[in-house]
């Protein structure tokens, strides 16, 4: 049954924005995650990193109510996912098709639908909300532009824009900056640092560790078990990270010491971009080379 006749679930202002505990998924009989419990408070803001394959997409999907765990809990507010109209989901781009003729503004209204249920018309709050959420993502210009005719960018901040119109307090984010230019990056991650202090929480997948350590107050690892949630400074050691990418993280000796080099493929068959977890002395590397010096001490 389509997702707008549910009854919309109860909502307990008080209860952890989400928690899940326990939640295993397999996909014929293979495990994609495994008894992965946290929880996130009101405002959290989250990136969750891990290889291609670590199940990150499929956790967004558990908690959106999309796939259901064959063990374990998911609550939103204080219970199950199913029914819950503040779950804002922005799927990974290469999974949906944005060629269909419908206008920027059309697609923004879709967040509504939830709220306006079918029986009605938008009414003067709807479009409001409409237009203060294609304001917000800067695309209120683009209004009535078809979707299919803007960049890959500016199609993403129309996907968050809907999401907001839905009045969203949970935003799932699957890779929203996969394949996007540096400038269209610098300008999604701009709007997201405007939607912090407002009480919306977010898990945002991606595979730039840097962008995860620089960008967000909270880091996930994921690689179907869940391997640390904390402070970037506390979850991004060569330790914790060997054990998400092993195999595809190399540590490079250079003239400055050493590098951490994650090889994280994109979905979407890009090929694999090695990342350099900086070289300044100040920022990561500093610390990930002197926690490979103490370990070789
Ligand atoms: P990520 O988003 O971190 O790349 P996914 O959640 O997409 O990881 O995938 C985790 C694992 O589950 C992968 O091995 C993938 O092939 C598998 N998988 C994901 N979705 C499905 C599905 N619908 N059917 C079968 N296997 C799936
Ligand atoms: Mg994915």
């Amino acid at each position: 049954m389509p997702r707008f006749f549910h009854r919309p679930a109860a909502h307990d202002i008080h209860a952890p924005s989400l928690e899940l505990e326990g939640v295993s998924v397999a996909y014929d009989g293979i495990a994609a995650l495994e008894d992965v419990s946290f929880s996130v408070r009101q405002g959290d803001q989250a990136a969750v990193i891990g290889p291609n394959g670590a199940g990150k997409s499929t956790l967004f999907n558990v908690i959106a109510g999309i796939v259901k765990p064959q063990r374990g809990s998911v609550r939103v507010y204080g219970s199950g996912p199913r029914g819950h109209i503040c779950v804002g989901y922005v799927p990974q781009r290469n999974r949906i098709d944005l060629r269909f003729p419908v206008s920027v503004h059309d697609v923004a209204m879709m967040g509504r639908i939830g709220k306006i249920g079918l029986s009605r018309w938008p009414g003067r709050r709807d479009k409001q909300i409409v237009g203060e959420a294609l304001e917000q993502v800067e695309m209120q210009p683009f209004a009535s532009r078809q979707i299919g005719e803007l960049s890959g960018g500016q199609q993403q901040r129309v996907l968050l824009a809907r999401a907001l119109a839905q009045e969203a307090e949970l935003l799932l984010l699957d890779e929203p900056l996969g394949g996007l230019d540096i400038p269209s990056q610098e300008a999604f991650l701009r709007i997201l640092d405007r939607l912090r202090g407002r009480g919306i929480t977010m898990l945002i997948a991606t595979h730039d560790l840097n962008q995860a350590a620089e960008q967000f107050p909270l880091v996930m690892v994921l690689n179907r078990r869940l391997i640390a949630f904390g402070p970037p400074e506390d979850v991004l050691t060569t330790d914790i990270l060997s054990q998400a990418y092993s195999s595809q993280m190399h540590v490079v000796h250079t003239r400055q010491g050493e590098l951490v080099i994650a090889d994280t493929c994109c979905n979407g068959g890009q090929p694999p971009v090695p990342q350099m977890l900086g070289t300044e002395p100040h920022d990561l590397t500093a610390r990930v080379e002197s926690q490979v010096e103490l370990a070789n001490r």
